[in-house]
Protein backbone atom coordinates (compact mmCIF):
# COMPACT_ATOMS: atom_id res chain seq x y z
CA UNK A 1 0.00 0.00 0.00
CA UNK A 2 1.30 3.05 -1.23
CA UNK A 3 1.42 6.31 1.36
CA UNK A 4 2.46 9.23 -0.71
CA UNK A 5 1.03 11.97 1.98
CA UNK A 6 3.73 14.58 2.43
CA UNK A 7 2.79 16.83 5.19
CA UNK A 8 4.35 19.28 6.59
CA UNK A 9 4.94 21.49 9.65
CA UNK A 10 2.01 24.06 10.19
CA UNK A 11 5.27 26.64 11.73
CA UNK A 12 7.92 26.42 8.91
CA UNK A 13 6.61 24.63 6.56
CA UNK A 14 9.10 21.76 6.65
CA UNK A 15 8.71 18.37 5.20
CA UNK A 16 7.73 16.19 8.16
CA UNK A 17 8.92 12.58 8.31
CA UNK A 18 7.59 9.80 10.75
CA UNK A 19 4.48 9.77 12.74
CA UNK A 20 1.83 11.25 10.36
CA UNK A 21 -0.14 13.02 13.45
CA UNK A 22 3.17 14.89 14.07
CA UNK A 23 2.03 18.79 12.88
CA UNK A 24 5.36 20.54 13.89
CA UNK A 25 9.30 19.41 13.21
CA UNK A 26 9.91 20.33 16.68
CA UNK A 27 9.05 22.28 19.89
CA UNK A 28 10.79 25.24 18.74
CA UNK A 29 8.11 25.44 15.80
CA UNK A 30 5.41 24.36 17.73
CA UNK A 31 6.12 27.16 20.82
CA UNK A 32 5.95 29.42 17.98
CA UNK A 33 3.00 28.41 16.37
CA UNK A 34 0.98 28.34 19.68
CA UNK A 35 2.54 31.57 20.98
CA UNK A 36 1.63 33.34 17.00
CA UNK A 37 -1.94 31.96 17.66
CA UNK A 38 -2.30 33.31 21.02
CA UNK A 39 -1.38 36.75 20.40
CA UNK A 40 -3.70 37.01 17.69
CA UNK A 41 -6.58 36.04 20.02
CA UNK A 42 -5.62 38.64 22.32
CA UNK A 43 -5.57 41.30 19.18
CA UNK A 44 -9.23 39.92 18.46
CA UNK A 45 -10.10 40.48 22.07
CA UNK A 46 -8.94 43.78 21.89
CA UNK A 47 -10.74 45.31 19.08
CA UNK A 48 -14.34 43.17 20.21
CA UNK A 49 -13.83 45.20 23.26
CA UNK A 50 -13.28 48.46 21.54
CA UNK A 51 -16.48 47.38 19.16
CA UNK A 52 -18.82 46.61 22.37
CA UNK A 53 -17.55 49.77 24.20
CA UNK A 54 -18.51 52.20 20.90
CA UNK A 55 -21.72 49.70 21.17
CA UNK A 56 -22.77 50.64 24.11
CA UNK A 57 -21.68 54.46 23.55
CA UNK A 58 -23.74 54.50 20.57
CA UNK A 59 -26.80 52.81 22.96
CA UNK A 60 -26.41 55.84 25.45
CA UNK A 61 -26.82 58.11 22.77
CA UNK A 62 -29.93 57.46 22.14
CA UNK A 63 -31.57 58.60 25.58
CA UNK A 64 -33.89 61.57 25.83
CA UNK A 65 -31.07 63.08 27.90
CA UNK A 66 -29.19 64.04 24.73
CA UNK A 67 -32.20 65.51 23.26
CA UNK A 68 -30.56 68.78 23.39
CA UNK A 69 -27.63 67.96 22.01
CA UNK A 70 -26.41 69.02 18.46
CA UNK A 71 -23.93 67.24 16.29
CA UNK A 72 -20.93 68.25 17.33
CA UNK A 73 -22.09 68.04 21.35
CA UNK A 74 -22.91 64.24 20.50
CA UNK A 75 -19.33 63.48 18.46
CA UNK A 76 -17.26 65.17 21.45
CA UNK A 77 -19.42 63.70 24.08
CA UNK A 78 -18.80 60.25 22.26
CA UNK A 79 -14.91 60.90 22.12
CA UNK A 80 -14.82 62.10 25.74
CA UNK A 81 -16.35 58.75 26.78
CA UNK A 82 -13.72 56.90 24.92
CA UNK A 83 -15.35 55.79 21.49
CA UNK A 84 -12.93 54.96 19.15
CA UNK A 85 -14.13 56.45 15.85
CA UNK A 86 -11.63 53.96 13.82
CA UNK A 87 -13.34 50.64 14.78
CA UNK A 88 -16.73 49.53 13.49
CA UNK A 89 -18.50 46.73 12.25
CA UNK A 90 -20.23 47.60 8.70
CA UNK A 91 -21.62 50.57 6.65
CA UNK A 92 -25.12 50.70 5.53
CA UNK A 93 -26.49 52.61 2.77
CA UNK A 94 -29.36 55.17 3.89
CA UNK A 95 -32.32 56.18 1.59
CA UNK A 96 -30.78 59.68 0.86
CA UNK A 97 -27.53 58.36 -0.48
CA UNK A 98 -25.60 58.43 3.11
CA UNK A 99 -24.10 55.82 5.16
CA UNK A 100 -24.53 54.63 8.26
CA UNK A 101 -21.59 53.53 10.31
CA UNK A 102 -22.55 50.46 12.71
CA UNK A 103 -21.47 48.86 15.54
CA UNK A 104 -23.21 45.80 15.35
CA UNK A 105 -26.73 47.10 15.71
CA UNK A 106 -26.07 50.49 16.79
CA UNK A 107 -25.00 53.39 14.59
CA UNK A 108 -24.20 56.78 13.32
CA UNK A 109 -24.41 59.34 10.38
CA UNK A 110 -21.78 61.73 9.88
CA UNK A 111 -23.08 65.21 9.92
CA UNK A 112 -20.65 68.16 9.43
CA UNK A 113 -18.20 67.94 12.36
CA UNK A 114 -20.76 65.82 14.09
CA UNK A 115 -22.97 62.59 14.31
CA UNK A 116 -26.36 62.10 14.34
CA UNK A 117 -27.59 58.29 16.36
CA UNK A 118 -28.79 56.28 13.29
CA UNK A 119 -32.02 55.40 13.77
CA UNK A 120 -33.67 51.69 12.59
CA UNK A 121 -36.13 53.15 10.62
CA UNK A 122 -36.94 50.07 8.11
CA UNK A 123 -38.08 48.65 11.72
CA UNK A 124 -39.96 51.58 13.50
CA UNK A 125 -41.99 52.09 10.47
CA UNK A 126 -42.71 48.99 8.96
CA UNK A 127 -42.38 49.64 5.17
CA UNK A 128 -40.97 46.62 4.80
CA UNK A 129 -42.71 44.00 6.71
CA UNK A 130 -45.99 43.19 5.33
CA UNK A 131 -49.07 44.47 6.40
CA UNK A 132 -52.46 43.41 7.30
CA UNK A 133 -55.66 45.50 6.61
CA UNK A 134 -57.67 44.12 9.10
ZN1 LIG B 1 8.92 23.56 11.72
Amino acid sequence: MFRIKSHRCKECGDRLNGRSDKLFCDDGCRVRHHRKSNSLHALKRGVDHVLQRNRSLLAALRKSTFAGYNAEDRAFWLRRQGFDFNFHTHVLPLKDGRLAIMCYDEGYVLDGDGILPWKDTSRSSGSLAPRSLS
